[in-house]
């Protein structure tokens, strides 16, 4: 059983601000340990359920997604470290996957919880697919369900728990905080939410069974607003993009990893012009 664990940081135990998971902040030492200490406690969780294979990905953006240090993984699972980088590929989440993990995840921009944004939260108002408004474990679930694998286990806030039953009503999740406001929330300390983890991987890759693969219908539909119209003129000449409108693109993906890729490059492109003028 082949095992792919997604971790991002605003999701994970005690991380409440966005400082906390920038490395100028003094407190984001202790939020790249607890981010690992979730990360090891997915991986345990799923050896236990009898994994013979565990990738875990570093999906935080901050620090050139380098968060997790390598020496603390479990050395049973390797680590994707580093950006730019897919989740997807040849080396990373594929058909040979059984499951995809959550870990650390956050709503999607323009909802409450803590520290919700999509993708970039400077540059991204909202991504919808075939019409239907996506955050990051929706777009991480679909991505994986493009390869037939289903997504086990979300954790993050309590909201997040709620938006990944939204998408995925089988899925099994642990809200290792309670948000209450975009940046505060009532938090499990680090190391109970890392036992919850252990255990609940766990039981869900014990039953992997009642899984499902979430399915998204192609070819894709894809309009994403924007921060601005900037960002729109940065990305709008890119083949494939159309200008919606003022600060909208959109475009017609084969298939939800084709849709992935775009999606990336375009605010890739959006962050290099927006970065400029806020002299980054
Ligand atoms: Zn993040």
């Amino acid at each position: 059983m082949k095992i792919f664990i997604a971790v991002d940081m605003e999701g994970i135990a005690g991380v409440v601000n966005s400082m906390q998971t920038s490395p100028k902040d003094p407190d984001y030492r202790f939020a790249r340990a607890w981010m690992i200490g979730e990360a090891n406690a997915a991986v345990r969780g799923a050896f236990s359920a009898g994994a013979t294979e565990v990738i875990v990905s570093d999906n935080h953006g901050g620090n050139g997604s380098r968060n997790m240090l390598a020496h603390e993984l479990d050395g049973r699972a390797t680590l994707m470290t580093g950006s730019p980088k897919s989740l997807d590929g040849p080396l990373g989440l594929d058909a040979s996957c059984d499951a995809l993990l959550l870990v650390g995840m956050h709503t999607r921009n323009g909802t409450s919880g803590v520290i919700s944004h999509t993708v970039h939260g400077l540059v991204v108002d909202e991504i919808r697919i075939n019409g239907v408004a996506f955050g990051e474990v929706g777009m991480k679930a679909a991505l994986a369900g493009h390869y037939g694998v289903p997504t086990a286990l979300v954790t993050g806030d309590d909201l997040t728990c709620d938006e990944a039953l939204e998408f995925m009503p089988w899925v099994d999740t642990v809200p290792v905080k309670w948000a209450l406001s975009r940046n505060a929330a009532r938090t499990l300390p680090p190391p109970v939410a890392a036992e919850l983890i252990e255990e609940k991987a766990r039981n869900a890759l014990e039953n992997l069974e009642s899984k499902e693969v979430l399915q998204t219908d192609t070819p894709i539909s894809v309009e994403m607003d924007f921060m601005n119209s900037g960002c729109v003129d940065a990305s709008a000449n890119i083949p494939r993009l159309e200008r919606v409108s003022d600060r909208t693109i959109g475009f017609t993906g084969e298939d939800f990893a084709d849709a992935s890729n775009l999606i990336s490059t375009a605010i890739g492109v959006a962050w290099s012009v927006t970065r400029a003028w806020l002299g980054r």
